[in-house]
């Protein structure tokens, strides 16, 4: 009997995602280019389900059912393209290429519509969740080729993580839209962990607290609104020890490394003029980490004297709560509003509340707070920004005398705290009808004519700064 699906490329991922389908009881062909992954696969774990392996594209192939449904699961960039190179010819028209991999959108629109072009249908499927995920159910983000989603949702589904019984996979758009929204998820997923690190180091650096008892914060802060696996995960790591007993989070180096997706996600919000201040602050931060000689040099020229010691009372770590829930909505709010945006500039119709339901579960940012952006957008599926719901706009504005306190407290000891301070920025900013940009556009004005829009009456108007002052309307 031929095979449901292939699964083509057997690293971590695609050896996860084939054994998934398989204990589903899909039949699931594999093909890997070197072929020692293959034979891994199918002796540590052929007995969990009908595996169909292949040590040549050809019997690969030709061991699916049509149309064929071929999930590609290798590195992302050239590799894609190669082999989408080898397999077209061996394809016929209606099968279906599923890129699964970290793709760039852009990249991904490209590959859809050269696929279209020789009938062959393409999917770019964002898929979240590690290798755990993969493994147990992961959150699914496929777009392009709308047909080819259709025939392949019965087995999506089925893959795919499943909360209060709807599996998180849905149609995100087409063209490059699943890797779209797969990419801002990365971005988020950023945000997250660098405002977790920063509540961690402000608790640390102000409070002396050690890992052990952090670790028991989290865990705290995991029943209340912040639960979400990323705080899960945190207690754990906090809490784990090294074989000599000390805690394994004290001797880890303290340099983030990053494979481009919060990078790239910066880089689409400054292309669409979305202010996407949390989730690039927390691409800066993982720069700057980077840079460990270099700030071990400027702290030996400054000197640095560590903060007082403060009690860590209730209300001081409540209050680190707060900023961090807060600033954990801003960069959301942030990160829907630059889907939306690109929606609008690539005609995707994204509808935002089916991306916060596949976002509930199976991927590294599912959170009890997916729940409450979700019942936002059903409420108002054109909201302009999370921050205008009402029930997220009374919950920062509550928490925002303990957030404020908190940056204060951040700045005056010298505890950087970009992604809390900046968030808060934004939210003042936007909370602000006017803000101080009119003197930026008589800046503008004065050194390159770049007129400016009055308060008092339409119309723009240049000063002739240096030809009397007088002003002058350049265009009714
Ligand atoms: P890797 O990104 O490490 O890729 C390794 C796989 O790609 C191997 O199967 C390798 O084959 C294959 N490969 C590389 N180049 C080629 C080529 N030119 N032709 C054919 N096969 C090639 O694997 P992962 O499983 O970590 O990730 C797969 C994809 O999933 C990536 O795009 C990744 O970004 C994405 N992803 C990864 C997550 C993770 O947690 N790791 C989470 C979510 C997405 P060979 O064995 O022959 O070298």
């Amino acid at each position: 009997e031929l095979a449901d699906i292939g699964v083509l490329g057997l690293a971590v991922m695609g050896a996860n995602l084939a054994r998934n389908a398989a204990r589903k009881g899909f039949g699931v062909a594999l093909y890997n280019r070197h072929p020692e992954r293959t034979d891994e696969l199918v002796r540590e774990h052929g007995g969990e389900g009908r595996f169909l392996p292949s040590k040549t594209l050809e019997d690969f192939v030709a061991s699916l059912a049509r149309p064929r449904a071929i999930l590609v699961m290798v590195q992302a960039g050239k590799a894609v393209d190669d082999v989408i190179a080898e397999l077209s010819p061996l394809l016929e028209a209606d099968d279906i290429v599923i890129d699964g991999g970290n793709s760039l959108f852009t990249d991904t629109a490209r590959r859809c519509k050269a696929c279209a072009d020789k009938g062959i249908r393409f999917l770019g499927m964002g898929v979240s969740g590690g290798e755990v995920g993969a493994l147990e159910g992961p959150s699914m983000m496929p777009g392009g080729d709308r047909s080819a989603y259709d025939r392949l949702a019965p087995i999506l589904d089925r893959m795919a993580a499943s909360v209060d019984g709807t599996p998180c996979c849905v149609y995100v758009g087409p063209g490059g839209a699943g890797h779209y929204v797969k990419m801002v998820h990365n971005g988020i997923e950023y945000a997250d962990m660098q405002l977790i690190a920063e509540a961690y180091d402000l608790m640390k650096s102000l409070y002396g607290l050690d890992a052990p008892a952090l670790a028991g914060i989290f865990s705290e802060w995991k029943q209340g609104d912040l639960d979400s696996y990323l705080i899960e995960i945190t207690a754990t790591v906090l809490r784990k020890t090294d074989a000599g007993g000390q805690p394994l989070v004290d001797v880890i180096l303290d340099e983030a490394e990053q494979k481009g997706t919060g990078r790239w996600t910066a880089q689409s919000a400054l292309d669409l003029g979305v202010p996407l201040t949390a989730i690039t602050e927390a691409v800066y931060a993982r720069a700057l980490s980077a840079q460990r000689a270099r700030r071990a040099e400027v702290e030996r020229k400054i000197g640095r004297s560590p903060p007082p010691a403060r009690k860590a009372g209730a209300a001081a770590i409540a209050a680190v709560r707060d900023a961090l829930y807060a600033s954990k909505v801003v960069a959301y709010a942030q990160g829907f509003e630059q889907m939306a945006a690109a929606s609008a500039e690539f005609g995707w119709d994204l509808k935002l509340a089916d991306m916060a339901t596949i976002w509930r579960g199976g991927c590294i940012i599912r959170a009890r707070l997916l729940d409450r952006i979700r019942a936002a957008y059903d409420r108002d599926p054109k909201l302009g920004t999370l921050l205008l719901d009402d029930d997220f706009l009374s919950a920062v504005t509550m928490a925002s005398d303990a957030w404020r306190a908190v940056v204060g407290l951040a700045v005056a000891n010298g505890v950087p705290a970009p992604a809390f301070s900046s968030a808060l920025a934004y939210f003042d900013g936007l909370g602000r009808a006017r803000g101080p940009a009119n003197l930026l556009q008589g800046l503008r004005d004065y050194f390159g004519a770049h007129t400016y829009r009055r308060l008092d009456k339409p119309g723009r108007f240049h000063t002739l700064w240096s030809e009397g002052g007088a002003e002058v309307q350049v265009d009714r």
